[in-house]
């Protein structure tokens, strides 16, 4: 994006696909979580694309030579609930990563995040902190665990990814303002959000549709 050249949105056919069956209103959770699922990955494999290697000596079956193995140690931050749909994803790509779960939820009336959880270790021992979260409405949260992050250590060198499924222009401003240093990779920029802070055209609630809650509520 010209304006915001910290955000990028994938161009792949398959995430644009497999949005479309995340969109539709008749996707039930099963399916739901197989797509969040899926998309993480490819979001996660675009977001990836600039960590780095280190020198790896193997023998292949023909002959020794030198490969590569992945350097940077990474932490994944899901927001909860809904950013635990995409850490599976996430560790098929990076089996070494460590999960750190984060839960903050959005106040229904003042929009403002509260944090409730948070299991980061005592100490920052990685390079790169890659928080999951599928919604980026408000931006209240991502900044939010994004500020928790920079408190407990995750300052430079240390890089800071935020991944979304689908993101909202007020949302992208408001971490781009606050966090400038920190990247956002997500599947789609939709329009706007609505007076009850949801994204719109969106997914609805992520956390409903993953877990099959919300039909009574
Ligand atoms: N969180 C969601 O799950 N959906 C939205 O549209 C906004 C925030």
């Amino acid at each position: 994006m010209a304006d915001w050249p910290n955000l990028h949105v994938s161009q792949h056919p398959a995430v644009r696909h497999k949005l479309a069956i995340l969109r539709d209103e008749h996707t039930e959770p099963k399916k739901f979580r197989e797509v969040v699922r899926e998309l993480s990955w490819l979001l996660g494999y675009e977001a990836l694309a600039d960590a780095r290697t280190q020198p790896l000596q193997i023998q292949t079956p023909i002959e020794p030579m030198a490969a590569e193995e992945l350097a940077d140690r990474i932490g994944l931050i899901p927001i909860l609930r809904a950013g635990l749909g995409m850490v599976d994803a996430m560790l098929e790509l990076m089996p070494t990563a460590e999960v750190w779960h984060l839960g903050l939820f959005r106040d229904e009336r003042t929009l403002q995040p509260v944090e409730y959880y948070n299991k980061l270790p005592d100490h920052s021992h990685v390079d790169l902190c890659l928080i999951l979260d599928p919604m980026l409405a408000t931006g209240g949260s991502a900044s939010a665990a994004i500020e928790v992050l920079k408190q407990w250590g995750a300052v430079k060198p240390v890089r800071i990814k935020l991944l979304n499924l689908i993101a909202a222009p007020e949302g992208v401003r408001e971490v781009i303002s606050n966090h400038p240093d920190v990247d956002i990779h997500c599947a789609a920029l939709d329009r706007q959000l609505n007076e009850k802070g949801y994204i719109m055209p969106g997914l609805g609630d992520a956390g409903d549709r993953q877990f099959g809650t919300g039909k009574n509520s």
